[in-house]
């Protein structure tokens, strides 16, 4: 599909690039308009072993090419651990995210697990406790729309802990999720509850104007400053909203995906919202 021209204009809205150099400068363009970025190197579901030492090797020449751009903790990675083992096995997946999270820490960023299918939830946080046994500051995504996730917030909730707080974007079922986006945002918000009233860093990962409101008033409700908290949003999106909240004051991290295998993020995207359906469909009818 990417060797249609048009497609490429289309996923281009979404991906900052397929090489580290482009990466790097969406970084340079994004850290110059003076909002913080996680970078993810695309891939998941990886089954084979040098594929899965390739990705985190990848992570590591990126965070040597960020290393100029001096972000520190402006700086970040996102690792889907399926990208760098999980499916084959726990062990090589923790073995290669220690890799990443040691190249992060030289640089002075820092690394947040992407959270995938609820069947890798136990396995992904089991990863995340070896992880910060070393790296105390890696982060988690946790995902308002499964059941258990009150729970994880609850164990995720004490000092030095770093949880992304998202909806959810796979295709869950009714026996482990929450259905429909009126479901899912009252979750988000009991979610959002208990780490704004934590002890952890809440790092409130949302387009969503509602959502956005209502961390502003639970910050204020629980004496939080600006500075102890943070907005993630995805490259490309609401890019209006990123600029006026970082002009606010707040730290805004954008989620910047780059690499050659952005199907299953791209599906994901156009999955979230119908009108990039239609507007994916108008890029291809050329208008
Ligand atoms: C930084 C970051 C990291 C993430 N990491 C994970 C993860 O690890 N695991 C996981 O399952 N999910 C992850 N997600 C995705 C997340 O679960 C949601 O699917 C996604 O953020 C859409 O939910 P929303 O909170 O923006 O609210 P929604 O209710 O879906 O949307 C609110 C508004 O935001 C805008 N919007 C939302 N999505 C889009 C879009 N695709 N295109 C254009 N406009 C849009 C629209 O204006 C919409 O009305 C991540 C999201 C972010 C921002």
């Amino acid at each position: 599909m990417s060797g249609f021209p048009l497609t490429k204009k289309v996923v281009e809205r979404f991906v900052a690039g397929e090489s580290t150099e482009e990466a790097r400068n969406a970084v340079e363009r994004l850290r110059d308009a003076k909002l913080a970025v996680t970078v993810d190197h695309l891939g998941e579901e990886t089954r084979d072993a040098r594929d899965a030492e390739k990705t985190a090797n990848a992570y590591v020449t990126l965070l040597e090419s960020l290393r100029p751009l001096r972000l520190g903790d402006r700086g970040e990675v996102s690792v889907k651990l399926s990208a760098v083992g999980q499916r084959i096995d726990d062990a090589m997946a923790l073995e290669n995210a220690r890799a990443i999270c040691a190249a992060a820490a030289s640089v002075g960023a820092s690394v947040t697990l992407d959270m995938e299918d609820h069947t890798t939830v136990d396995s992904t946080l089991a990863i995340l406790r070896k992880l910060r046994e070393d790296h105390p500051s890696t982060g988690v995504a946790i995902q308002a729309y499964l059941f258990r996730s009150e729970e994880d917030c609850r164990d995720l909730s004490a000092e030095g802990s770093r949880v992304r707080l998202v909806k959810g974007a796979y295709r869950e079922p009714a026996s482990v999720a929450h259905q429909g986006k009126s479901a899912v945002d009252k979750a988000y918000v009991r979610c959002l509850r208990i780490l704004m009233a934590g002890k952890g860093y809440p790092m409130v990962a949302t387009h969503d104007d509602r959502m956005i409101s209502i961390t502003e008033l639970l910050a204020d409700r629980f004496g939080r400053s600006i500075g102890d908290h943070e907005f993630q949003m995805l490259y490309g999106i609401r890019t209006d909203l990123q600029e006026s909240l970082a002009g606010a004051g707040h730290t805004v991290r954008v989620y910047v995906p780059y690499g050659d295998d952005w199907y299953g993020y791209f599906m994901r995207r156009l999955a979230e919202r119908p009108a990039n359906v239609a507007f994916f469909l108008r890029a291809l009818g050329g208008k």
